[in-house]
């Protein structure tokens, strides 16, 4: 179970987050949708210490923090229970596909050089990278590249996995084949909270969709209850804009 309480977070003098709090069972993929602006990223971005919200609480299983004063070792407990997927991949440019996904495993997780190697094999070949393994970034399509992002983040094992727009770097072309990865990473029951502008997606994989707008959650409920059933006008207008 995953548990956000009460996250503000400004910058300067615009408050992006204004009191947040967003629960996920284990094993749900909540979806979060919301115009540009609106502080999805930071929420996620939040979540994984990525950025310093100005106040609020973490829970990720067993493991409670205070949002602002979380020490260094909560801060490293909550980033080995999670691993982000980014919306332009941030692989390393100087490391081959398998590298950049063995390097946490090596450097974060201490796993023993040769078993990283098998691991990140095995997590290539599942998101249909097995011809791959040395190719770098620069040879591979965005498709591929974030399949290499989301391999990166899978092979850890995380208790959840946060993804800030995964498609929305990509030619239209490439979005279902990353969209579908996604897909099978949800079918193997990691819990996922995805920030996406993919309707169909939202409502193919949710369990939950998070409606967001000015930094506040205006309203949450199944696909079925957001898309057919929107209770709130500012939900209602932001679907008519997109479907
Ligand atoms: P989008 O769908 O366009 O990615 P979003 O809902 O994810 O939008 P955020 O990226 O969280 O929104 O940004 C919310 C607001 O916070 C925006 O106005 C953005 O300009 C601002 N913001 C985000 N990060 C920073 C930062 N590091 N410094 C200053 N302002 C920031």
């Amino acid at each position: 179970m995953i548990e956000v309480k009460n996250v503000k977070k400004a910058f300067g003098k615009q408050q992006v987050l204004k009191d947040v709090s967003v629960e996920v069972e284990d094993g749900q993929v909540v979806v979060v949708l919301g115009p540009s602006g609106s502080g999805k990223t930071t929420l996620l971005r939040c979540i994984n210490f990525l950025e310093n919200a100005d106040s609020g609480q973490l829970a990720i299983g067993d493991t409670c923090v205070d949002l602002k004063k979380a020490t260094k070792k909560q801060i490293l407990e909550i980033r080995r229970k999670t691993a982000f997927v980014f919306q332009n991949y941030n692989l390393f440019a100087n490391k081959t596909a398998l590298e950049n996904v063995i390097e946490g495993l090596v450097t974060a997780r201490h796993i023993p050089r040769e078993a990283a190697i098998k691991r990140g094999k095995e997590a290539l070949d599942w998101v249909g990278l097995g011809e791959k393994y040395h190719c770098y970034p620069c040879n591979l399509s965005g498709g591929q590249q974030q399949r290499v992002g989301i391999a990166r983040a899978f092979v850890l094992n995380p208790e959840v996995i946060l993804f800030d727009e995964p498609t929305s770097a990509l030619d239209p072309e490439l979005v279902g084949e990353t969209l579908d990865i996604i897909k099978k990473v949800a079918g193997r029951g990691i819990t996922m909270i995805v920030v996406t502008h993919e309707m169909s997606f939202a409502q193919d994989v949710a369990n939950k969709v998070i409606f967001m707008d000015e930094g506040i959650v205006v309203e949450e409920g199944s696909p079925e209850e957001i898309f057919s059933n929107p209770k709130e006008e500012r939900t209602r207008q932001f679907l008519s804009r997109i479907i």
